[in-house]
């Protein structure tokens, strides 16, 4: 459980009875559980919803809403896989929308304008093992106070195969060159029916939460996802935010949590993308289902920038950052900017009534913009 601070709760006008028992547990501090959670993700009556998601989140950390000056670096998009949901990836062979950043491409990306740099990509059929620790390496020598937040758990478990060494090994490798913390790309949903059916060739649960769990245990700190919005029933959204709860209460080391709306692209395995109301009640429960994970992020990138100032009101607490020129969305057609000023995200912030923080990737605060 985390630390609150004393708030007055608001007079919420229930219209949904479901929610009034969730109200009471919140006000008491009592764990919510499954059934909790279906209620915030299934009911209509969403005032009451982010009434009760905001006094949550401001019990935590007032009305502070954290962004980061970032930048993406996707060094390559070549992948060996073929997740079914995913517009970024080229295949190994031939694929002419395959690219492979240079090393003047990549430590280009490193300016001294930024504190937090967010590196993720495919996986290489033909980089070296050697490659990527370099890339950590030689980022931390342009950038020696640069927080350095790098490779989902499906790349390490991947460096882990072709460096012929332990999860373990990895993570010491990439920390003696720089790396900070882990970013928490790669889990897509927790469900074996779901993991069949759209990205069966990758890592599952067990090995994601095999990297986190190694991580944490060593003192590296990372971030958790959700892809929502596609083939997952409620019951599984719910089912996976509680299995990240479950990991939280053993080795605590989560920063954030982001669900990621599913970008319906090209690849089209529905029909259109979620609405803005079911993003709120995804952010919304997840806030209150979450009483040991410091953040929820409200992902500007795939959520549009309207949904994403609106989730400050349904319990998000971060809004990412100016990331620069955006990728793995913006391939998928998402149709948010590919990067934002920091005016722009402190104008949203401050649009929904929260006070700018400006930090780092580990969420030390740099300035507060009051
Ligand atoms: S989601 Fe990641 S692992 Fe899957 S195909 Fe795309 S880049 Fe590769």
């Amino acid at each position: 459980m985390l630390d609150t601070m004393a708030i007055v709760p608001p007079e919420v006008l229930f219209r949904d009875p479901s929610l009034e028992r969730v109200w009471t547990k919140v006000l008491v501090g009592e764990r919510l559980d499954h059934a909790d959670g279906m209620s915030c993700l299934q009911t209509w009556d969403v005032a009451a919803l982010g009434q009760m998601a905001d006094y949550v989140a401001r019990r935590r950390h007032g009305d502070k809403v954290f962004f980061v000056l970032n930048r993406q670096l996707n060094p390559t998009n070549i992948c060996v896989l073929d997740c079914i949901f995913c517009d970024f990836a080229a295949r190994p062979k031939n694929d002419p929308r395959g690219y492979e950043m240079s090393w003047d491409e990549i430590l280009a990306h490193v300016t001294g304008d930024i504190n937090e740099i967010h590196i993720v990509g495919g996986l290489h059929h033909k980089w070296p093992y050697e490659k990527y620790v370099e890339i950590v390496r030689r980022i931390r020598e342009k950038a020696p106070d640069l927080t350095i937040k790098a490779w989902t758990a499906v790349e390490i478990d991947f460096f882990a195969k072709i460096g012929k060494r332990s999860i373990e090994q990895v993570l010491e490798d990439m920390v003696e060159v720089g790396l900070d913390v882990l970013p928490g790309g790669g889990a897509e949903v927790f469900s074996q029916r779901v993991r069949e059916a759209l990205f069966k060739h990758k890592i599952g649960e067990q090995e994601w939460f095999r990297v986190h769990d190694a991580a944490h245990r060593m003192g590296i700190r990372s971030n958790c996802t959700l892809l929502y919005g596609h083939i997952e029933t409620h019951e599984e959204r719910v089912d996976h935010v509680i299995k990240l709860r479950d990991q939280q209460d053993k080795t605590g080391g989560f920063l954030a949590f982001i669900p990621l709306e599913y970008q319906v692209g090209t690849t089209k395995i529905v029909e259109r993308q979620a609405s803005a109301i079911e993003d709120l009640r995804t952010i919304a429960m997840s806030r209150l289902v979450f009483d040991n994970i410091p953040h929820v992020k409200s992902y500007w990138v795939m959520l549009g920038e309207q949904t994403a100032e609106m989730a400050l009101n349904f319990g998000a607490t971060d809004i990412d950052g100016t990331i620069g020129d955006e990728k793995i969305a913006h391939f998928a057609l998402a149709d948010s900017a590919a990067g934002h000023t920091t005016e722009n995200l402190i104008r949203m912030i401050r649009a929904a009534g929260k006070i700018p923080v400006e930090r780092d990737a580990l969420y030390n605060e740099i300035r507060v913009h009051n």
